[in-house]
This record gives structure tokens, C-alpha cells and sequence, in this order.
């Protein structure tokens, strides 16, 4: 027999109804002969709902405490969803991630998957029973309960798919597939057959929420078949694979998009002999992510470094460079926030030079001001207001012909 693993997002499982829903869903897929495994997550808004309730406590939570809170979302949905298999006549057992075996590294709220240790679930499934895995959370090494990142449960359903050696990981969500753009701010975004995992991954890494970008890379490197497809219908999806069809010659595949984005700049004294490499080890040090560098050293200004970072880790970047002043070696400090992050995403970029300055230009025409650039061999990303995010998208959605 062979084992699919089935992910339901939180607006697929917000109500008692809709995870009975999930249960039919998962029966039928048995009934066509296959082990199933189940992975959920909270339901509808409870995580963000979690969250705030911590944010009334205190504006500075323990990570390691934030994790313990952030995982009794999916506990809910997993128990309830094991109870609906059996009104339904079906055996089911409900798995915490530690209990399913996942193990990860001691990263807390943002911890990558190490290893399945996956004997439980396999004696589960061979005796016939539902395998429902609360998703977005595991354990590490130290016994502490860890979480995924936002958006992590579809990560535990591939690390699940592949460690299982799985047919296939369906990511059932409420839009019935991955499109050019996110439809829900893109006018004449359209529904994608296939994609390839390369362009996927850059899309989920450039804000595409449809998919957590490790889970895209777990699905790469296993080569797990992935596809997401709509928990409401039974519509084909979007497959994410090695090798696609293009449908159009298209040299942009997709637009994504990310608000909340911070530039900070670093200015140093003249002559600059430090080196750049310090900051950004002690940011590494704090698993704060960078994204964008843009360094500056010219005859007439004074040295500086500019880079972006998620405006969520601005208070712990303020306070490692504080810290660590004169380690680093700098003079002063610049902040800019309400910005945004607007990428285009396409294979085809690689033989066509010029993408980038027919970007710049369709921004310019729309009196949109760039303030950072990153160009890689699928993408170029700029950085822009946030107040001009969506109409950025739109209008390179448009200029591209993607609808
Ligand atoms: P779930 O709770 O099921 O994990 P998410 O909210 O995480 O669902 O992901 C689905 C949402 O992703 C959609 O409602 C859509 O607004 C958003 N999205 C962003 N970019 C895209 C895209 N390129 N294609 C499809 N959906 C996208
Ligand atoms: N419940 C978590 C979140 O809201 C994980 C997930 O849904 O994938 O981010
Ligand atoms: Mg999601």
C-alpha cells in the first residue's frame, strides 16, 4: 500500500463542520487504497489570536514559552479531528509533533526539521489506522517543544511526505492552486497547471504565502510531488515539480510580494578599514535574517552599508548594534520603515538581460521610487513603500502579461 500525506490549513479546518469535511475527504482517499496521514493546522485564527494573548502579558515573551503557547493550536485540531474520523466509523489516532518523531534543531519559533523518527506513525498506519499530525510544531534535542515559523505546518507535511517515503503531499488551502500572483490583491491572476520547484521555492521565499518555502525545499531535495489544490472542491491544482511545461513563452512566471520590510543604514568613520563581515556575523549570531545588502565606499561620503530586514526584528537588530557599537566599529545608525518587498519570478530571466531595467522603467512610468535592488538568475526584487506594494504588483503583473 502506498501513503499520501493530506495538509488542511487553518481557514480548511476553522469549524467543526469543515473538519468533519476533512475526515470525509481523508476516507475517500483510503478508499482508493492508500495509508493516509493527516496533518492540520490551528484552526482558522487561533494562532494569531494565541499570539495577541501573549502580547497582553508582556511586549518581550520567551521564545521557548511563545513555542509551548503557539503549539496547543494545532493540539485542538488534531484531537477534534481524530474524534470526527471515529463519529465517522473510522479509526484515528492524533499525534503532537513530538509524538510523530519530528525532531528539530533548538531554534525556537523558527526551527528547521533534523530528522523523522518515524517508527510510531509507520505501526499506526500498518495497523490501518488515520495518522492525524499536528502540524508547525516538533521537539528538540533537549526535550523543548519547538515551532516551525509561521505558516510551518505545510513544512511538517512534506518532512512527513518525504520521511515516509510518501506517493504524494497534497497542501489543501482555500484557493485551488498557486497563481501568477496572490488573487486575493491581484486583478487577473491566474491559476498556474504546473510549477517548477525552483521558481516556487523563490516565489514562497519572496512573501507568496501559499506555501512555506522550506516545505518547497524539503519537497526539492526529496523530490517529493507536491501539489496544493482547494479544500472545497475537487478541482485539479497546481503540481510543483522538477521539470515543467510552460504554457506561454513567458520570460516572468510570477509576481510576490512582502509588507513589512525595515532598511537599516550603518555609517562608518573615513577611512574604512573594518570589515563589513562583522555586523552581519553578530546578526547571524542572532538568527536575525538579512536580506537585501547594498554596501557604499566612495571618495566623497562617508562608508556605509544598507540592508533590509523584516520590520518585526527591528527592536532585536537595534539592540545587537548597540551592544555590539564598538565591535563593529560604526558611527551611526539610520532606520526607514513602512516598506515593502515586490519581486518578479521566472527561469526565463536567465537568457533575457534587461528584465531588470524594463522593471525599473514600468515603476518609474507609475512614479513608484526604488529604494534597494536584488537580482538573481530568476529574480529581481526591489524594494518599495509599502503604500505602493499592491499597485507595484499589479502593474508588473499586467506588464508582463501574466493575466
Ligand atoms: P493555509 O491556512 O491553508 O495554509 P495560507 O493563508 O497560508 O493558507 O495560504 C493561502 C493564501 O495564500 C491564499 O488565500 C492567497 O491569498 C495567498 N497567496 C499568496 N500568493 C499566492 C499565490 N501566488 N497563489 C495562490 N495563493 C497565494
Ligand atoms: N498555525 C500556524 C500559523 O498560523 C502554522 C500554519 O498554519 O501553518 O502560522
Ligand atoms: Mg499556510
Amino acid at each position: 500500500m502506498e501513503t499520501v500525506v493530506m495538509k488542511f490549513g487553518g481557514t480548511s479546518v476553522a469549524t467543526p463542520e469543515k473538519i468533519i469535511g476533512v475526515a470525509e475527504r481523508a476516507i475517500s482517499e483510503k478508499e482508493k487504497g492508500n495509508r493516509v496521514v493527516i496533518v492540520v493546522s490551528a484552526m482558522g485564527k487561533t494562532t494569531d489570536t494565541l499570539q495577541a494573548l501573549a502580547d497582553e502579558i508582556t511586549a518581550n515573551p520567551s521564545k521557548r514559552e511563545m513555542d509551548m503557547l503557539l503549539a496547543t493550536g494545532e493540539q485542538v485540531t488534531i484531537s477534534l479531528l481524530a474524534m470526527a474520523f471515529k463519529t465517522l466509523g473510522h479509526e484515528a489516532l492524533s499525534f503532537t509533533g513530538w509524538q510523530a518523531g519530528i525532531e528539530t534543531e533548538s531554534v525556537p519559533r523558527n526551527a528547521r526539521i533534523e530528522h523523522i523518527h518515524t517508527e510510531r506513525l509507520e505501526q499506526a498506519l500498518s495497523e490501518g489506522f488515520f495518522c492525524v499530525v499536528a502540524g508547525f510544531q516538533g521537539v528538540d534535542r533537549a526535550g523543548n517543544i519547538t515551532t516551525l515559523g509561521r505558516g510551518g505546518s505545510d513544512t511538517t507535511a512534506v518532512a512527513l511526505a518525504a520521511a515516509l517515503n510518501a506517493r504524494k503531499c497534497d497542501i489543501y488551502t482555500d484557493v485551488d492552486g498557486v497563481y501568477t500572483s496572490d488573487p486575493r490583491y491581484v486583478n487577473g491572476a491566474r491559476k498556474l497547471e504546473q510549477i517548477s520547484y525552483d521558481e516556487m521555492l523563490e516565489l514562497a521565499n519572496l512573501g507568496a504565502g501559499v506555501l512555506h518555502p522550506r516545505a518547497v525545499e524539503f519537497a526539492k531535495n526529496n523530490n517529493v510531488p507536491l501539489s496544493v489544490r482547494a479544500s472545497y472542491s475537487d478541482e485539479a491544482g497546481t503540481i510543483i515539480q522538477e521539470v515543467v511545461t510552460v504554457e506561454k513563452n513567458l520570460i516572468v512566471r510570477g509576481v510576490a510580494f512582502e509588507p513589512g520590510i525595515a532598511r537599516v543604514t550603518v555609517t562608518y568613520k573615513k577611512p574604512f578599514n573594518g570589515s563589513l563581515a562583522n555586523i552581519f556575523t553578530k546578526l547571524a549570531e542572532h538568527h536575525i535574517d538579512v536580506d537585501i545588502i547594498v554596501q557604499s565606499i566612495t571618495n566623497d561620503f562617508p562608508p556605509s552599508v544598507s540592508f533590509s530586514i523584516k520590520q518585526d526584528h527591528m527592536d532585536e537588530v537595534k539592540r545587537v548594534l548597540d551592544t555590539y557599537q564598538s565591535d563593529i566599529g560604526f558611527v551611526s545608525t539610520d532606520f526607514e520603515v513602512g516598506l515593502s518587498k515586490v519581486s518578479i519570478v521566472g527561469s526565463g530571466m536567465v537568457s533575457n538581460p534587461g528584465v531588470a531595467a524594463q522593471m525599473f522603467d514600468i515603476l518609474r512610468r507609475q512614479d513608484i521610487p526604488v529604494k534597494m535592488v536584488s537580482t538573481s538568475e530568476i529574480k529581481v526584487s526591489v524594494v518599495v513603500p509599502e503604500n505602493d506594494m499592491h499597485k507595484s504588483a499589479n502593474a508588473l503583473h499586467e506588464e508582463y502579461g501574466l493575466e
